[in-house]
C-alpha cells in the first residue's frame, strides 16, 4: 500500500453548554504518497476538524475510528488516535513528519523572535546539532520559498514582513523539516492573487521536489483546479463524494458537488450578475437530520427515501475511483 494517511470511519465530537456537536460522522479517505487531495465544502462541514484531528490539534473529542499514518521509508504504521495528544510521540510526528498550515500564519509564528530563529529551532529540533549548518538551511529554504532577500528576512520578525512574506516563511517553517505530509487549511484565502497564485507554484513545486503528500483544504473550487489530484467533498461531517479532479469537475454526481460547483465564479459571468448560491443553509449542529443530511436543500430528494435513510457510499457505475453517497445511483 502506497497510503501515507488512511483515515478511517472518523468520530469527533464537541461536548458544549449547549449539548452535543457531532462534527465528524465517519469520515474516511485515504492519501496516497506524493498527491494532494483537495478536502472542500461550506464552513462548518468539518473540512478543519479533520485536519486538525490528524494532528492531534482538535478541541473535540475523538469518538471512534483509526487515524493510520506511515511516515517516508518507513513500514511502520501508526494509529495517531491512540497516541497521547502531547505525549512524545506526538509531538514527534508533529515537527517532523506532518506540518500544518493556517490562512492565519500568525497562528503558527511566534511574533517573540526572528523568522530565521524559528526555522533554525525546528531544523536544530529534528535534523542537525550545528548551528551555523541549521542558519545555512533556514535561508536556504526561505529563498526556495521565493523570498527576494532570504538573509535579511531571516533577521527580520514576523510583523515586519506583508501578508504574503509572512505565509512563505510559515510555509518555510512547515517545510524546513521535508514532512511526509502537508495538511494545508486554506492557506491563500486571506491572499491577493496573485501572491496566492506564487504560493499555489510553490506548494506544487516543493511537493514534486520532496515527494509530500497534501491535504488541501479549502471552499475555493478553482484552487482545487490548480491544486488537487483528487477531491473530496464534505458536508455535515461526512465525505459525500470522492473522485479525481477531473470526474468532480466534468462528472459530478452528487447534488451537493453540483452546486457547489455552480457557485464558483466564472470568467464568463458579467460583472454584478448575481452567481447562483446553493438553496438553504446548514442545519442546526445540535440537531441530527434523519435520512440523507442534504434532503432539506436537495432539488432532486426522494420523498420517502432521502428524508429517511442514509445513503451509503458506493462506487459509480463504470468506476473504481469515484465514490457517491446518494440515492439517486443505487
Ligand atoms: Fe439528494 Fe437524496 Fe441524493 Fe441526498 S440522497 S443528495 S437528498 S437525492
Ligand atoms: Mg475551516
Amino acid at each position: 500500500e502506497d497510503d501515507v494517511v488512511r483515515v478511517e470511519d472518523l468520530r469527533l465530537s464537541f461536548y458544549t453548554t449547549l449539548g452535543v456537536v457531532r462534527a465528524l460522522n465517519g469520515v474516511s479517505f485515504n492519501i496516497p504518497r506524493g498527491k494532494v487531495l483537495g478536502v472542500v465544502g461550506e464552513s462548518g462541514c468539518g473540512k478543519s476538524q479533520t485536519g486538525l484531528s490528524i494532528m492531534q490539534l482538535t478541541p473535540g473529542r475523538i469518538e471512534g475510528g483509526r487515524i493510520l499514518f506511515r511516515e517516508f521509508n518507513t513500514s511502520d504504521v501508526i494509529d495517531i488516535t491512540k497516541l497521547e495528544k502531547n505525549g512524545p510521540e506526538m509531538r514527534k510526528i508533529r515537527g517532523n513528519h506532518i506540518s500544518m498550515i493556517f490562512q492565519e500564519p500568525m497562528t503558527s509564528l511566534n511574533p517573540c523572535y526572528t523568522v530565521g530563529h524559528q526555522i533554525e529551532e525546528a531544523i536544530l529540533l529534528h535534523q542537525t546539532q550545528d548551528k551555523a549548518e541549521a542558519r545555512r538551511r533556514a535561508v536556504d529554504i526561505l529563498r526556495k520559498v521565493g523570498m527576494p532577500n532570504p538573509e535579511r528576512i531571516a533577521d527580520s520578525y514576523p510583523h515586519q514582513l506583508s501578508g504574503g512574506m509572512r505565509q512563505r516563511a510559515m510555509i518555510a517553517m512547515a517545510l524546513s523539516c521535508n514532512p511526509t505530509l502537508l495538511i494545508a487549511d486554506e492557506p491563500t484565502t486571506a491572499l491577493d492573487v496573485t501572491t496566492e497564485a506564487q504560493i499555489l507554484d510553490l506548494m506544487r513545486d516543493l511537493q514534486h521536489e520532496i515527494g509530500t503528500s497534501i491535504m488541501f483544504i479549502t471552499h475555493n473550487m478553482g484552487v482545487v483546479a490548480q491544486m488537487c489530484d483528487e477531491v473530496a467533498v464534505m458536508y455535515l461531517g461526512r465525505i459525500i463524494e470522492r473522485a479525481a479532479v477531473d470526474d468532480i469537475f466534468y462528472d459530478p454526481k452528487h447534488p451537493y458537488t453540483i452546486s457547489l460547483l455552480r457557485s464558483i465564479p466564472r470568467l464568463g459571468v458579467a460583472r454584478g450578475q448575481k452567481l447562483e448560491s446553493i438553496k438553504g443553509t446548514v442545519p442546526d449542529p445540535y440537531s441530527t437530520v434523519p435520512g440523507c443530511p442534504f434532503h432539506p436543500r436537495c432539488p432532486a430528494a426522494i420523498p420517502g427515501l432521502c428524508d429517511t435513510v442514509m445513503p451509503d457510499e458506493m462506487f459509480v457505475a463504470g468506476s473504481r475511483t469515484h465514490t457517491v453517497r446518494c440515492h439517486l445511483y443505487t
